[in-house]
C-alpha cells in the first residue's frame, strides 16, 4: 500500500542511488530565460501502487519493454526552475526530509548550482502531494524558501485544508493530507491562490489539469514567442501513462478526470510540440510528446 511507512522500507536500500544524483539534470533557453529541472532525488514505489488493479500482464511487458520491473521502479523527482534574469521561479518544493530518504534533496541540487532556497522568488505548486509540497518548511517547520511568494490552485488548496478530505482518503493516504493541511497552516496568509488562466508570476500561467488531484494545476511558461508547460503529474510516469494513458493511474484522486486531463494533454502536446517539463518523466524531465502507435513517446530535450 501507499504508506510512509512502506516507502520508508522500500527506499532502505537506495542510499548508494540517491548520493548519485545530479544537481541540474536538464536545461533549455527558452525565450530570453532559461528553463531547467533540478532533482530532488527520487521515489521508490511499492509495486501495488504502480500496478493498482490494472491487467498485470500486459502492465508488466509495457514496463519489460522498457528495461523496468514493477517492484523496483525508482521514479524520479525533476522540479522545474525557470530563471529570467529577474526572478528564480521553482515549480513545486519536493519532499523535505521526513517523506522517505530516497528523496528530499533538492537543498544540495541547489547548493550544486550555487543556489540557496532564499534565492527563490517564486514557488508555484501543481498539486499537494508530499513529493511536491513537504518540502516547503525547513526542520524546523519554518517556511524554507524565507523570500518567496508561494502559489498553489484555490481548489487544490481547499481540498487539502478541508478536514473532512483525510476522512475520505483510503487509510493508506490520510498521511497525505494531514500532512498537507499542517504545511498549509504554517504557511498561513503567505500561501497566494489562484485559478484557472491566471497569471500567478510574471509570463506564467496556471492551466487547469485535473484529476491526479481535485486542483491539479498546469503552469505554463512563456518568453520571447516560447513556451514550456510545467505538467506537474497530469502525466505521472514514463511508462504507463504514456503507452496505455486510457487506463487509470492507481496514483489519481479522480481517476476518470484523470484518464480525460492526460488523454487530451498528451494530444494537444503531441501536436504542437511544445516543450513540457514531468515531474516524475526521464532524462531530466523536459522534453517534448509525440504520438507512438497506441499511444505516446517522450523524447528528453539535449
Ligand atoms: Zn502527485
Amino acid at each position: 500500500m501507499f504508506t510512509r511507512r512502506s516507502f520508508l522500507h522500500a527506499g532502505s536500500g537506495t542510499v548508494a542511488g540517491m548520493l548519485l544524483g545530479l544537481p541540474a539534470i536538464a536545461e533549455r533557453a527558452l525565450g530570453t530565460g532559461r528553463l531547467r529541472t533540478v532533482s530532488d532525488g527520487h521515489l521508490v514505489l511499492p509495486e501495488s501502487f504502480v500496478l493498482g488493479d490494472l491487467p498485470e500482464e500486459e502492465a508488466r511487458a509495457i514496463l519489460a519493454a522498457r528495461g523496468l520491473q514493477a517492484g523496483s521502479l525508482e521514479t524520479p523527482c525533476n522540479l522545474a526552475l525557470w530563471e529570467d534574469g529577474t526572478r528564480r521561479v521553482l515549480f513545486d518544493a519536493g519532499s523535505g526530509g521526513s517523506f522517505m530518504p530516497s528523496a528530499g534533496r533538492l537543498a544540495d541540487s541547489l547548493a550544486a548550482l550555487d543556489l540557496a532556497p532564499g534565492d527563490i522568488t517564486h514557488v508555484i505548486f501543481t498539486h499537494g502531494h508530499p513529493d511536491h509540497l513537504w518540502g516547503v518548511l525547513d526542520d524546523f517547520d519554518e517556511p524554507l524558501f524565507v523570500n518567496a511568494r508561494h502559489v498553489m490552485g484555490a481548489e487544490e488548496a481547499a481540498y487539502w485544508r478541508d478536514p473532512a478530505t483525510l476522512d475520505a482518503l483510503d487509510p493508506a493516504r490520510q498521511s497525505f493530507a494531514a500532512g498537507a493541511s499542517r504545511r498549509l497552516e504554517v504557511l498561513g496568509a503567505g500561501l497566494d491562490l489562484a485559478g484557472d488562466g491566471d497569471e500567478v508570476a510574471p509570463g506564467i500561467t496556471f492551466t487547469a489539469l485535473n484529476g491526479h488531484t481535485p486542483g491539479h494545476m498546469g503552469a505554463r511558461v512563456a518568453s520571447g514567442g516560447e513556451s514550456a508547460l510545467i505538467v506537474g503529474d497530469a502525466i505521472g510516469n514514463g511508462h504507463l501513462a504514456l503507452a496505455r494513458p486510457d487506463w487509470p493511474n492507481p496514483a489519481d484522486h479522480e481517476p476518470d478526470v484523470g484518464i480525460e486531463t492526460r488523454m487530451a494533454l498528451l494530444a494537444t502536446l503531441a501536436e504542437s510540440g511544445e516543450t513540457m517539463v514531468g515531474f516524475h518523466l526521464p532524462g531530466g524531465g523536459i522534453g517534448t510528446i509525440a504520438a507512438d502507435g497506441d499511444g505516446y513517446a517522450f523524447t528528453p530535450a539535449g
